[in-house]
């Protein structure tokens, strides 16, 4: 068989591809100095798409980039935005680039004129997000090697400007870890910030409103620095969106909320982030046995896909939006009679990229490709006003954007999305170009799942523990139902044979794109976490997962078990978990015994219910309690300790009670020895 040079390069990059999404980007230093792989694409005609940014950034006439670090698609957003206005209203030619798009050792050529951004989020134990790895141990890396071989000492970035905002969480351990650090490794090199670098925090949903205040005075500061004059902003469409009528929704080549390329003919191995893999549901089992409260126990069949997981990894699905969503987002926008039209969209800068697979349709790309229920940007606003039918939602629409207590009260307590804000100010039809829908929204991202199955137990069955999101917000008649966890569960009706109403009243197409979905399967993939059990399993553990943080316990417990039936030692299994009672949402209670059979001693598992008494009690109280047991676990035993679930104030109050326990210096011991593993979200 003639093998075409071209498959193989395309076989070598989704191996590299591969490879570093499993490092987590650990290999891709490696390859990244090799420079074999460069030269044979260049050699073979492939390298129009260069990975060096500053080529990139004469070749396109640009004199601002917006480099990003994003996992869930904000920091992706903010980019764009920063992007938008910096072009707009300050006449910078500005691009937007995926941090692991490019190579970082021609930054020493940066051009003096021009200005890098860094919109950076931080992730997990303060890490930076997966396509950031690169960039991030680029540039901490004292070793670094430039492209004119200067050496970190030499300070090879004093010609390069600019700035950097950072997306966190402050109940996290390592605020904002990656972007203090990066600026710190930035300005050793000899890199210039021209305004302090900017940190949002989304513990109390401010994230928002502090990269606007931060974005005002960082471009005070830079337009002084670089003398630009901030002009009236017009809005300039990022994409050109035709209708093909030549095409309809029946052409093979149209993707109707197929997860990628592949998807279009038939889906192939391998099957990874980039390419996920259509997983059948095999069981689902609700866990509650309280009325108006879903958690389900999720198991996805892997059988002959080639997907493999490990104990502790987490699985990402891929969701699509509500019917209802859909329906109104057309129906506010005027598309629904147009909804199956095909449309090609095109980026008008070369450097953008599109956040849809093309061609599509309306509705595909409002159901499948476009966070179209998430969050509104109150910056976002501003565009929209000059697109309002009517001079009473012009003034709506314009004080909403610039008056940040009235956005709060009107946009954010209800929690609405565009849509339903849109159809909150007129009942009439706002023509919005199609761009402006493409630009108003992220693409949408896929959820992430502590995997609560042990894979040495059941390699070919993956299994999640998710909570059904539903909130309803007094005084108002909107409630926000979850993207993925209502999806999910209608899957699990359908393949339960349910024939009752979905309990919140949301609708989804879940025969999926050309019916590929039938018999219940979802896109899904397997993302590597650091979350490992200690390899040796006689090592004793504690663990601590009250809610659905417990899902990656039945796993741990799951495993042991397995590991004590088959004669192993097996060391101290120590689980605290909590919830409100045990008649309500005591997770896998008819389980536990069985492991406690396996296990005999060695599995302790102590359960704090939070409504039972008439105190509130939680796990970091049962922990001090407990304190003798948590002391020979960790100090005595040398054991290690894992925290799952919420990250907003449980894996502190744990921090803080082992602190009371063991002493600050022995808790950050276990950290800097990696024997503290948390798993919180
Ligand atoms: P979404 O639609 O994503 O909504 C989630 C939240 O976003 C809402 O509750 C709200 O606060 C906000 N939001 C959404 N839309 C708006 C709006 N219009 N305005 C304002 N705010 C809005 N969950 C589990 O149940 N079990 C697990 O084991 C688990 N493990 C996880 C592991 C990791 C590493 C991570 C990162 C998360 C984990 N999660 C887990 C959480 C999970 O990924 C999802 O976030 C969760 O299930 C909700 O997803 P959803 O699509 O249903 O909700």
């Amino acid at each position: 068989t003639k093998v075409d040079v071209s498959d193989l390069l395309i076989l070598l990059g989704v191996a590299l591809a591969t490879a570093a999404y499993f490092t987590k980007g650990k290999l891709w230093a490696v390859e990244r100095k090799a420079p074999v792989f460069a030269s044979t694409l260049a050699a073979a005609g492939q390298a129009e798409k260069t990975r060096d940014i500053v080529k990139k950034m004469r070749e396109s006439n640009k004199n601002a980039v917006v480099f990003y670090g994003s996992q869930t698609g904000t920091a992706e957003d903010y980019a764009n935005r920063l992007a938008k206005e910096g072009h707009a209203k300050y006449g910078l030619q500005t691009m937007t680039a995926d941090l692991e798009d490019y190579e970082y050792d021609s930054l020493d050529s940066f051009p003096e004129d021009a200005v890098a951004f860094f919109v950076l989020a931080t992730y997990g134990e303060g890490e930076p997000t997966d396509n950031a790895v690169p960039f991030f141990d680029f540039i901490k890396d004292p070793d670094s090697q430039f492209a004119s071989g200067q050496s970190a000492e030499e300070t090879p970035l004093t010609a390069m400007k600019y700035v950097a905002f950072g997306l966190g969480n402050k109940t996290y351990e390592h605020y904002n870890a990656v972007v203090k650090i990066c600026d710190a490794a930035l300005s050793k090199l000899g890199a210039c910030a021209l305004a302090p670098y900017g940190m949002g925090d989304d513990a109390d949903g401010t994230m928002e409103e502090d990269f606007l205040s931060w974005k005002e005075e960082m471009w005070t500061q830079v337009s002084q620095k670089m003398g630009l004059e901030a002009r009236e902003v017009q809005y300039e469409p990022a994409f050109e969106v035709t209708e093909d009528d030549e095409l309809s929704r029946e052409s093979g080549s149209v993707f109707l909320g197929e997860p990628s390329k592949k998807h279009l003919t038939k889906a192939a191995k391998p099957f990874n982030a980039n390419n996920p893999f259509l997983a059948p549901i095999a069981t689902s089992t609700e866990l509650f046995t309280v009325k108006g409260r879903n958690c389900m126990h999720v198991e996805f069949d892997l059988a002959g896909s080639g997907v493999k997981y490990k104990t502790g990894d987490h699985l990402a699905l891929w969701p699509s939006n509500a019917d209802q969503e859909v329906e109104r987002l057309l129906r506010v926008t005027g598309l629904t009679s147009k909804r199956h039209t095909v449309i090609r969209v095109r980026a008008l800068d070369s450097t953008a990229k599109v956040p849809v697979p093309q061609p599509t349709t309306y509705d595909a790309a409002m159901r499948y490709y476009l966070e179209i229920c998430g969050p509104v940007s109150r910056q976002f606003l501003s565009t929209l006003v000059q697109f309002a039918p009517d001079e009473s939602s012009k003034s709506e629409m314009a004080l909403l954007s610039s008056d940040k207590d009235a956005f709060h009260k009107k946009v954010s307590v209800p929690h609405f999305n565009l849509a339903q804000l849109l159809e909150s100010i007129t009942s009439k039809t706002w023509n919005l170009p199609f761009s402006v829908i493409l630009e108003a929204f992220g693409k949408l991202q896929p959820r992430y799942y502590s995997i609560s199955s042990s894979s040495l137990v059941s390699p070919n069955k993956v299994s999640v523990t998710a909570i059904v999101e539903t909130k309803s917000f007094p005084g108002h008649k909107n409630v926000l139902n979850g993207v993925t966890t209502n999806y999910l569960l209608a899957l699990s009706q359908l393949k339960n044979n349910v024939t009752d109403p979905h309990p919140y009243g949301v609708g989804y197409d879940l025969a999926g794109p050309r019916e590929k979905y039938s018999g219940a399967k979802i896109p899904a993939h397997v993302r590597q976490s650091n979350f490992r059990l200690p390899a040796d399993p006689s090592v004793p553990i504690l663990m601590v997962g009250p809610g659905t943080g417990v899902a990656p316990f039945r796993a741990f417990v799951e495993e042991r078990a397995k590991q004590a039936a088959e004669g192993m030692q097996v060391g101290k299994t120590m689980l605290f978990y909590g919830c409100r009672s045990r008649n309500e949402d005591f997770l896998y209670k008819d389980t536990w015994p069985q492991y406690q059979q396996a296990l005999g001693d060695a599995f302790d598992m102590d359960v704090a219910f939070s409504r039972e008494g008439s105190q509130k009690v939680y796990v970091q109280h049962r922990l001090k309690q407990r304190a003798e047991e948590v002391k020979r676990i960790l100090v005595e035993g040398k054991g290690n300790v894992y925290v799952c679930g919420d990250a907003s104030h449980m894996a502190r109050d744990v921090n803080n009670a082992l602190v009371e326990i063991l002493g600050d210096s022995a808790v950050q011991a276990l950290r800097t020895q990696t024997k503290y593993f948390e798993d919180v979200w």
